[in-house]
Protein backbone atom coordinates (compact mmCIF):
# COMPACT_ATOMS: atom_id res chain seq x y z
CA UNK A 1 0.00 0.00 0.00
CA UNK A 2 3.18 2.40 0.82
CA UNK A 3 3.55 2.28 -3.09
CA UNK A 4 0.43 3.53 -3.96
CA UNK A 5 0.46 6.42 -6.96
CA UNK A 6 -1.92 8.73 -6.49
CA UNK A 7 -4.89 8.52 -9.15
CA UNK A 8 -4.74 11.26 -12.19
CA UNK A 9 -6.99 13.33 -13.08
CA UNK A 10 -8.50 16.75 -14.24
CA UNK A 11 -11.91 18.41 -12.78
CA UNK A 12 -14.74 19.37 -15.12
CA UNK A 13 -17.96 22.19 -14.65
CA UNK A 14 -20.72 19.86 -15.81
CA UNK A 15 -22.44 23.27 -16.51
CA UNK A 16 -19.56 24.81 -18.27
CA UNK A 17 -17.73 22.58 -20.10
CA UNK A 18 -14.40 23.98 -18.21
CA UNK A 19 -11.58 22.18 -17.04
CA UNK A 20 -9.52 22.72 -14.26
CA UNK A 21 -6.99 21.69 -11.62
CA UNK A 22 -7.65 19.80 -8.82
CA UNK A 23 -6.06 22.08 -5.79
CA UNK A 24 -7.39 20.03 -3.06
CA UNK A 25 -11.07 19.00 -1.93
CA UNK A 26 -12.41 21.62 -4.56
CA UNK A 27 -16.17 20.89 -4.42
CA UNK A 28 -17.64 23.56 -7.31
CA UNK A 29 -15.95 25.50 -10.24
CA UNK A 30 -15.32 29.06 -8.45
CA UNK A 31 -16.25 30.45 -11.79
CA UNK A 32 -19.27 28.61 -12.32
CA UNK A 33 -21.80 30.86 -11.80
CA UNK A 34 -25.02 28.31 -11.41
CA UNK A 35 -25.23 25.83 -9.70
CA UNK A 36 -23.39 22.72 -11.05
CA UNK A 37 -21.63 19.72 -9.85
CA UNK A 38 -18.10 18.97 -11.13
CA UNK A 39 -16.85 15.96 -12.24
CA UNK A 40 -13.39 13.77 -12.30
CA UNK A 41 -11.63 13.22 -15.75
CA UNK A 42 -9.20 10.64 -15.22
CA UNK A 43 -6.37 10.16 -17.12
CA UNK A 44 -7.02 6.39 -17.43
CA UNK A 45 -9.97 5.74 -19.85
CA UNK A 46 -9.69 2.24 -19.50
CA UNK A 47 -9.96 1.27 -15.94
CA UNK A 48 -7.24 -1.68 -14.66
CA UNK A 49 -9.25 -3.14 -11.98
CA UNK A 50 -6.68 -4.61 -9.52
CA UNK A 51 -6.95 -7.67 -7.06
CA UNK A 52 -9.38 -8.28 -4.76
CA UNK A 53 -6.65 -7.58 -1.71
CA UNK A 54 -6.94 -4.07 -2.99
CA UNK A 55 -10.47 -3.95 -1.69
CA UNK A 56 -12.59 -0.61 -2.80
CA UNK A 57 -9.31 -0.01 -4.39
CA UNK A 58 -9.05 -2.28 -6.99
CA UNK A 59 -11.27 0.44 -8.67
CA UNK A 60 -8.65 3.01 -7.74
CA UNK A 61 -8.37 4.25 -11.16
CA UNK A 62 -11.59 5.59 -11.35
CA UNK A 63 -11.46 7.63 -7.49
CA UNK A 64 -10.10 10.45 -7.00
CA UNK A 65 -7.46 9.24 -3.76
CA UNK A 66 -3.99 9.88 -2.91
CA UNK A 67 -3.54 7.15 -0.80
CA UNK A 68 -5.98 3.83 0.15
CA UNK A 69 -6.61 2.95 3.47
CA UNK A 70 -6.70 0.43 5.41
CA UNK A 71 -10.23 -2.29 5.64
CA UNK A 72 -11.92 -1.55 2.64
CA UNK A 73 -14.20 -4.27 0.95
CA UNK A 74 -15.85 -4.02 -2.87
CA UNK A 75 -19.14 -4.36 -3.33
CA UNK A 76 -20.16 -8.01 -4.38
CA UNK A 77 -22.17 -8.90 -7.79
CA UNK A 78 -23.58 -11.82 -8.63
CA UNK A 79 -26.03 -13.27 -11.07
CA UNK A 80 -29.49 -13.73 -9.22
CA UNK A 81 -30.89 -17.52 -9.53
CA UNK A 82 -33.59 -17.24 -6.47
CA UNK A 83 -35.47 -13.73 -6.93
CA UNK A 84 -34.80 -13.92 -10.58
CA UNK A 85 -36.89 -17.32 -10.81
CA UNK A 86 -39.83 -15.51 -8.59
CA UNK A 87 -39.73 -12.77 -10.68
CA UNK A 88 -39.14 -14.76 -14.31
CA UNK A 89 -36.07 -13.00 -14.49
CA UNK A 90 -33.38 -13.79 -16.94
CA UNK A 91 -30.95 -11.58 -16.30
CA UNK A 92 -30.79 -10.30 -12.85
CA UNK A 93 -27.53 -9.39 -11.23
CA UNK A 94 -27.47 -8.24 -7.74
CA UNK A 95 -24.63 -5.63 -6.07
CA UNK A 96 -24.48 -6.15 -2.22
CA UNK A 97 -23.46 -4.00 -0.21
CA UNK A 98 -23.07 -5.03 3.46
CA UNK A 99 -21.86 -7.96 5.11
CA UNK A 100 -22.80 -11.44 3.80
CA UNK A 101 -19.34 -12.97 3.74
CA UNK A 102 -20.63 -16.30 2.42
CA UNK A 103 -21.19 -14.38 -1.14
CA UNK A 104 -17.80 -12.20 -0.32
CA UNK A 105 -19.48 -9.23 0.83
CA UNK A 106 -17.95 -8.08 4.30
CA UNK A 107 -18.98 -4.34 4.81
CA UNK A 108 -19.12 -4.52 8.13
CA UNK A 109 -20.97 -1.25 8.11
CA UNK A 110 -23.42 -3.17 6.26
CA UNK A 111 -24.30 -0.38 3.68
CA UNK A 112 -22.30 1.35 -0.01
CA UNK A 113 -22.00 4.38 2.58
CA UNK A 114 -19.00 2.43 3.27
CA UNK A 115 -17.86 3.17 -0.30
CA UNK A 116 -18.24 6.93 -0.10
CA UNK A 117 -16.17 6.83 3.32
CA UNK A 118 -13.63 5.37 1.93
CA UNK A 119 -12.88 7.44 -1.00
CA UNK A 120 -14.07 11.01 0.39
CA UNK A 121 -11.06 10.05 3.40
CA UNK A 122 -8.62 8.45 0.68
CA UNK A 123 -8.79 12.00 -1.21
CA UNK A 124 -7.71 13.62 1.91
CA UNK A 125 -3.98 14.43 2.34
CA UNK A 126 -1.81 12.28 4.70
CA UNK A 127 -0.91 15.11 6.57
CA UNK A 128 -4.27 16.75 6.53
CA UNK A 129 -4.22 19.06 9.99
CA UNK A 130 -8.06 20.26 10.12
CA UNK A 131 -11.08 17.70 11.63
CA UNK A 132 -13.60 16.00 8.91
CA UNK A 133 -16.63 17.08 9.75
CA UNK A 134 -19.72 14.21 8.78
CA UNK A 135 -23.29 15.32 9.72
CA UNK A 136 -25.88 12.09 9.11
CA UNK A 137 -28.64 10.41 10.39
CA UNK A 138 -26.58 6.98 11.09
CA UNK A 139 -25.40 4.75 7.83
CA UNK A 140 -22.66 7.63 6.91
CA UNK A 141 -21.81 8.17 10.54
CA UNK A 142 -20.96 4.34 11.13
CA UNK A 143 -19.09 3.85 8.01
CA UNK A 144 -16.92 7.18 7.84
CA UNK A 145 -16.09 6.53 11.49
CA UNK A 146 -14.85 2.94 10.87
CA UNK A 147 -12.63 4.30 7.92
CA UNK A 148 -11.53 7.43 9.91
CA UNK A 149 -10.51 4.88 13.66
CA UNK A 150 -9.14 2.07 11.50
CA UNK A 151 -6.17 4.58 9.41
CA UNK A 152 -6.27 7.37 12.57
CA UNK A 153 -8.00 10.83 10.55
CA UNK A 154 -9.69 12.70 12.73
CA UNK A 155 -13.30 12.70 12.48
CA UNK A 156 -16.06 14.90 14.24
CA UNK A 157 -19.61 13.24 13.47
CA UNK A 158 -23.18 15.28 13.93
CA UNK A 159 -25.99 13.04 14.87
CA UNK A 160 -29.57 13.34 16.27
CA UNK A 161 -29.42 12.67 19.93
CA UNK A 162 -32.56 9.99 19.07
CA UNK A 163 -29.92 8.44 15.96
CA UNK A 164 -27.49 7.55 17.81
CA UNK A 165 -28.51 3.63 18.47
CA UNK A 166 -27.23 3.55 15.13
CA UNK A 167 -23.83 3.85 16.25
CA UNK A 168 -23.40 0.67 16.95
CA UNK A 169 -19.36 -1.04 16.41
CA UNK A 170 -17.47 -4.83 16.78
CA UNK A 171 -14.92 -2.85 18.99
CA UNK A 172 -14.19 0.13 20.98
CA UNK A 173 -13.15 3.29 18.01
CA UNK A 174 -9.94 5.26 17.97
CA UNK A 175 -10.28 8.48 19.91
CA UNK A 176 -9.46 10.58 16.78
CA UNK A 177 -13.26 9.81 16.50
CA UNK A 178 -15.54 12.04 18.19
CA UNK A 179 -19.30 12.34 18.38
CA UNK A 180 -21.40 15.58 19.15
CA UNK A 181 -25.83 15.35 19.24
CA UNK A 182 -28.53 18.02 19.04
CA UNK A 183 -30.90 17.44 21.17
CA UNK A 184 -33.29 14.37 21.92
CA UNK A 185 -36.30 15.35 19.16
CA UNK A 186 -33.83 16.78 16.52
CA UNK A 187 -33.64 15.26 13.46
CA UNK A 188 -30.54 15.18 10.50
CA UNK A 189 -31.43 18.54 9.69
CA UNK A 190 -30.92 19.85 13.39
CA UNK A 191 -27.40 17.57 13.53
CA UNK A 192 -26.90 19.61 9.53
CA UNK A 193 -27.21 22.65 11.41
CA UNK A 194 -25.28 21.86 14.08
CA UNK A 195 -22.44 20.60 11.79
CA UNK A 196 -22.52 23.82 10.35
CA UNK A 197 -21.71 25.88 13.62
CA UNK A 198 -19.08 23.43 14.25
CA UNK A 199 -17.58 24.00 10.53
CA UNK A 200 -17.22 28.14 11.59
CA UNK A 201 -13.94 26.84 13.78
CA UNK A 202 -10.64 27.04 11.48
CA UNK A 203 -9.70 23.58 12.37
CA UNK A 204 -12.54 22.01 10.77
CA UNK A 205 -13.60 21.12 7.10
CA UNK A 206 -16.82 19.81 5.30
CA UNK A 207 -16.65 16.65 3.53
CA UNK A 208 -19.73 17.96 0.83
CA UNK A 209 -21.65 15.37 0.57
CA UNK A 210 -22.73 14.77 -3.65
CA UNK A 211 -21.02 17.36 -4.62
CA UNK A 212 -17.77 15.89 -3.62
CA UNK A 213 -16.13 13.69 -6.43
CA UNK A 214 -14.83 11.15 -4.52
CA UNK A 215 -18.29 10.60 -2.83
CA UNK A 216 -19.53 10.29 -6.05
CA UNK A 217 -16.76 8.23 -7.35
CA UNK A 218 -16.75 6.01 -4.25
CA UNK A 219 -20.62 4.77 -5.13
CA UNK A 220 -19.68 4.56 -8.86
CA UNK A 221 -18.06 1.50 -7.58
CA UNK A 222 -21.12 -0.09 -7.07
CA UNK A 223 -21.59 0.00 -10.88
CA UNK A 224 -18.08 -1.04 -11.47
CA UNK A 225 -18.28 -3.97 -9.88
CA UNK A 226 -21.42 -4.54 -11.92
CA UNK A 227 -20.23 -4.36 -15.02
CA UNK A 228 -17.07 -5.85 -14.44
CA UNK A 229 -18.86 -8.85 -13.10
CA UNK A 230 -21.43 -9.17 -16.04
CA UNK A 231 -19.13 -7.88 -18.89
CA UNK A 232 -21.29 -5.29 -20.28
CA UNK A 233 -23.17 -2.38 -19.34
CA UNK A 234 -26.76 -3.36 -18.06
CA UNK A 235 -30.17 -2.38 -19.53
CA UNK A 236 -31.57 -1.06 -15.99
CA UNK A 237 -30.17 0.07 -12.77
CA UNK A 238 -32.36 -0.29 -9.43
CA UNK A 239 -31.71 1.76 -6.35
CA UNK A 240 -33.37 3.05 -4.13
CA UNK A 241 -32.76 7.06 -3.41
CA UNK A 242 -32.97 9.70 -0.54
CA UNK A 243 -30.53 12.69 -2.13
CA UNK A 244 -29.94 10.40 -5.42
CA UNK A 245 -26.15 10.73 -5.39
CA UNK A 246 -25.41 7.27 -6.27
CA UNK A 247 -27.48 7.54 -9.04
CA UNK A 248 -26.07 10.12 -10.48
CA UNK A 249 -23.04 8.20 -9.78
CA UNK A 250 -24.17 5.46 -11.89
CA UNK A 251 -25.00 7.40 -14.62
CA UNK A 252 -20.95 8.91 -14.32
CA UNK A 253 -19.72 5.50 -14.20
CA UNK A 254 -21.91 4.79 -17.27
CA UNK A 255 -20.39 7.36 -19.61
CA UNK A 256 -16.81 6.39 -18.54
CA UNK A 257 -17.39 2.98 -19.22
CA UNK A 258 -18.97 3.74 -22.82
CA UNK A 259 -15.66 5.57 -23.26
CA UNK A 260 -13.40 2.60 -21.85
CA UNK A 261 -15.28 0.98 -25.27
CA UNK A 262 -15.15 -2.56 -24.26
CA UNK A 263 -18.15 -2.81 -21.84
CA UNK A 264 -20.97 -1.83 -25.12
CA UNK A 265 -22.41 1.86 -25.76
CA UNK A 266 -25.27 1.03 -23.68
CA UNK A 267 -27.26 3.87 -21.41
CA UNK A 268 -28.92 1.91 -18.31
CA UNK A 269 -32.04 3.43 -17.61
CA UNK A 270 -32.02 4.59 -13.86
CA UNK A 271 -34.60 3.45 -12.11
CA UNK A 272 -34.78 5.39 -8.53
CA UNK A 273 -37.40 4.74 -6.10
CA UNK A 274 -38.88 6.81 -2.73
CA UNK A 275 -40.67 5.66 -0.13
CA UNK A 276 -44.18 6.64 -0.23
CA UNK A 277 -45.62 9.30 1.76
CA UNK A 278 -41.91 10.70 1.81
CA UNK A 279 -41.61 11.78 -2.39
CA UNK A 280 -40.42 15.04 -2.97
CA UNK A 281 -38.79 14.02 -6.26
CA UNK A 282 -40.77 11.84 -7.77
CA UNK A 283 -43.00 15.21 -7.08
CA UNK A 284 -41.30 17.20 -8.97
CA UNK A 285 -40.47 14.39 -11.67
CA UNK A 286 -43.81 13.90 -12.00
CA UNK A 287 -44.79 17.26 -12.65
CA UNK A 288 -41.61 17.50 -14.81
CA UNK A 289 -39.63 20.18 -12.58
CA UNK A 290 -36.41 20.75 -12.46
CA UNK A 291 -36.93 22.65 -9.37
CA UNK A 292 -38.66 20.88 -6.29
CA UNK A 293 -41.76 21.23 -5.22
CA UNK A 294 -42.75 23.42 -2.40
CA UNK A 295 -43.01 21.03 0.63
CA UNK A 296 -44.42 21.79 3.76
CA UNK A 297 -41.45 22.14 6.84
CA UNK A 298 -44.21 20.86 9.36
CA UNK A 299 -45.81 17.89 6.15
CA UNK A 300 -42.30 17.15 5.64
CA UNK A 301 -40.76 15.88 9.17
CA UNK A 302 -44.40 14.27 9.39
CA UNK A 303 -44.14 12.32 6.13
CA UNK A 304 -40.01 11.25 7.02
CA UNK A 305 -41.21 9.96 10.59
CA UNK A 306 -43.68 7.77 8.94
CA UNK A 307 -41.60 6.21 6.37
CA UNK A 308 -39.53 2.99 7.03
CA UNK A 309 -36.26 3.81 5.27
CA UNK A 310 -35.17 6.89 7.01
CA UNK A 311 -32.11 7.19 5.01
CA UNK A 312 -34.57 8.65 2.38
CA UNK A 313 -35.62 11.49 3.64
CA UNK A 314 -33.67 14.10 2.65
CA UNK A 315 -35.42 17.13 1.90
CA UNK A 316 -32.77 19.21 -0.31
CA UNK A 317 -31.12 16.76 -2.76
CA UNK A 318 -28.95 17.49 -5.77
CA UNK A 319 -32.01 17.24 -7.91
CA UNK A 320 -31.55 20.25 -9.91
CA UNK A 321 -28.66 21.17 -10.40
CA UNK A 322 -26.16 20.81 -13.97
CA UNK A 323 -25.06 16.87 -13.29
CA UNK A 324 -27.89 16.20 -10.54
CA UNK A 325 -30.57 13.84 -11.00
CA UNK A 326 -32.89 15.63 -13.55
CA UNK A 327 -30.34 15.17 -15.59
CA UNK A 328 -29.38 12.07 -14.80
CA UNK A 329 -32.98 11.05 -15.40
CA UNK A 330 -33.62 12.85 -18.64
CA UNK A 331 -30.06 11.36 -20.18
CA UNK A 332 -30.95 8.06 -19.47
CA UNK A 333 -34.67 7.65 -20.01
CA UNK A 334 -34.92 6.73 -16.36
CA UNK A 335 -37.57 7.01 -14.27
CA UNK A 336 -38.76 7.83 -10.63
CA UNK A 337 -41.13 5.21 -8.64
CA UNK A 338 -42.43 4.98 -4.73
CA UNK A 339 -43.24 2.54 -2.91
CA UNK A 340 -44.63 1.76 0.36
CA UNK A 341 -43.87 0.32 3.63
CA UNK A 342 -46.16 -2.32 3.06
CA UNK A 343 -44.13 -3.13 -0.27
CA UNK A 344 -40.57 -2.55 0.77
CA UNK A 345 -41.60 -4.96 3.94
CA UNK A 346 -42.80 -7.62 2.06
CA UNK A 347 -40.25 -7.24 -0.44
CA UNK A 348 -37.76 -7.43 2.47
CA UNK A 349 -38.73 -10.83 3.17
CA UNK A 350 -39.00 -11.90 -0.17
CA UNK A 351 -35.18 -11.27 -0.39
CA UNK A 352 -34.48 -12.98 2.48
CA UNK A 353 -36.25 -16.04 1.76
CA UNK A 354 -34.56 -16.26 -2.21
CA UNK A 355 -31.45 -14.83 -1.52
CA UNK A 356 -30.61 -15.29 2.29
CA UNK A 357 -30.18 -12.49 3.91
CA UNK A 358 -31.63 -9.85 5.80
CA UNK A 359 -31.76 -6.46 3.53
CA UNK A 360 -32.25 -2.76 5.20
CA UNK A 361 -35.67 -0.77 3.98
CA UNK A 362 -33.87 1.35 1.07
CA UNK A 363 -32.97 -2.05 -0.55
CA UNK A 364 -36.77 -3.12 0.01
CA UNK A 365 -37.90 0.12 -1.53
CA UNK A 366 -35.34 -0.85 -4.80
CA UNK A 367 -36.57 -4.45 -4.52
CA UNK A 368 -40.35 -3.87 -4.50
CA UNK A 369 -39.91 -1.32 -7.64
CA UNK A 370 -38.43 -3.84 -9.50
CA UNK A 371 -41.28 -6.15 -8.50
CA UNK A 372 -43.73 -2.94 -9.17
CA UNK A 373 -41.68 -2.57 -12.52
CA UNK A 374 -41.79 -5.95 -13.90
CA UNK A 375 -45.32 -6.57 -12.61
CA UNK A 376 -46.32 -3.96 -15.08
CA UNK A 377 -44.26 -4.66 -17.91
CA UNK A 378 -41.96 -1.82 -17.69
CA UNK A 379 -38.40 -4.22 -18.00
CA UNK A 380 -38.42 -6.64 -20.47
CA UNK A 381 -38.41 -10.54 -19.31
CA UNK A 382 -34.55 -10.68 -20.80
CA UNK A 383 -33.34 -7.45 -19.82
CA UNK A 384 -29.89 -7.30 -17.93
CA UNK A 385 -30.83 -5.41 -14.75
CA UNK A 386 -28.81 -4.28 -11.88
CA UNK A 387 -30.44 -4.22 -8.95
CA UNK A 388 -28.34 -2.55 -6.30
CA UNK A 389 -28.67 -3.83 -2.88
CA UNK A 390 -27.49 0.14 -0.94
CA UNK A 391 -27.17 -2.06 2.31
CA UNK A 392 -27.63 -5.01 4.27
CA UNK A 393 -26.58 -7.90 6.51
CA UNK A 394 -26.91 -5.96 9.25
CA UNK A 395 -28.43 -8.29 10.85
CA UNK A 396 -26.61 -11.33 10.29
CA UNK A 397 -23.45 -9.21 11.01
CA UNK A 398 -24.72 -8.82 14.25
CA UNK A 399 -24.89 -12.40 15.29
CA UNK A 400 -23.52 -13.62 19.06
CA UNK A 401 -21.23 -10.61 18.56
CA UNK A 402 -21.27 -8.21 21.46
CA UNK A 403 -21.79 -4.74 19.93
CA UNK A 404 -19.58 -0.96 21.71
CA UNK A 405 -21.80 1.86 20.90
CA UNK A 406 -19.60 5.38 20.31
CA UNK A 407 -21.04 7.75 22.82
CA UNK A 408 -21.47 11.69 22.12
CA UNK A 409 -18.92 13.94 23.89
CA UNK A 410 -21.40 16.67 23.37
CA UNK A 411 -24.74 17.18 23.33
CA UNK A 412 -26.24 20.64 22.40
CA UNK A 413 -30.03 22.17 22.41
CA UNK A 414 -31.50 22.83 19.30
CA UNK A 415 -31.02 26.40 19.08
CA UNK A 416 -27.06 25.91 20.16
CA UNK A 417 -25.06 29.29 20.44
CA UNK A 418 -22.37 29.29 17.73
CA UNK A 419 -19.28 30.22 19.92
CA UNK A 420 -20.55 28.09 22.19
CA UNK A 421 -20.33 24.80 19.54
CA UNK A 422 -16.92 26.28 18.51
CA UNK A 423 -15.25 26.78 21.50
CA UNK A 424 -16.28 23.45 23.09
CA UNK A 425 -15.78 21.20 19.81
CA UNK A 426 -12.63 23.09 19.07
CA UNK A 427 -11.60 21.68 22.89
CA UNK A 428 -12.39 17.92 22.05
CA UNK A 429 -9.51 17.90 19.93
C1 LIG B 1 -27.91 6.55 1.85
C2 LIG B 1 -28.60 5.32 1.46
C3 LIG B 1 -29.42 5.27 0.31
C4 LIG B 1 -29.69 6.48 -0.55
O1 LIG B 1 -28.59 6.84 -1.28
P1 LIG B 1 -28.50 8.14 -2.19
O2 LIG B 1 -27.85 7.67 -3.41
O3 LIG B 1 -27.66 9.11 -1.40
O4 LIG B 1 -29.83 8.68 -2.44
C5 LIG B 1 -29.99 4.07 -0.04
N1 LIG B 1 -29.81 2.97 0.71
C6 LIG B 1 -29.04 2.96 1.83
C7 LIG B 1 -28.89 1.71 2.61
C8 LIG B 1 -28.41 4.14 2.24
O5 LIG B 1 -27.66 4.14 3.34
Amino acid sequence: MENFTPTSYTLECVATGREFEDTGWVLSDPQCKTPSLVRARYAKRQIDVKPAEWGLYRFADWMPVRRMLKGSSAPVTYKSRGLAERLGLENLWITFNGYYPAIGATMTTCSFKETEAYSVCGRAAADEQRVLVVASAGNTARAFAKVCSDNGIRLLLSVPYDNIGALWFEEPLNPCVKLICCAAGGDYFDAIYLSDLALKGPGFYAEGGAKNIARRDGMACTVLSAVTAIGRIPDYYFQAVGSGTGAIAAWEANQRLVADGRFGQNTMKLMVSQNAPFVPMYDAWQADSRAMLPYDEDKARRDAEIIDAKVLSNRHPPYGLAGGLYDALKATGGDIFVATNAMARKARKLFRETEGVDIYSAAGVATASLINAVAAGRVERDATIMLNITGGGEEHFKEGKELWYLKPSLVFPLDPDADDVVSKVEALF
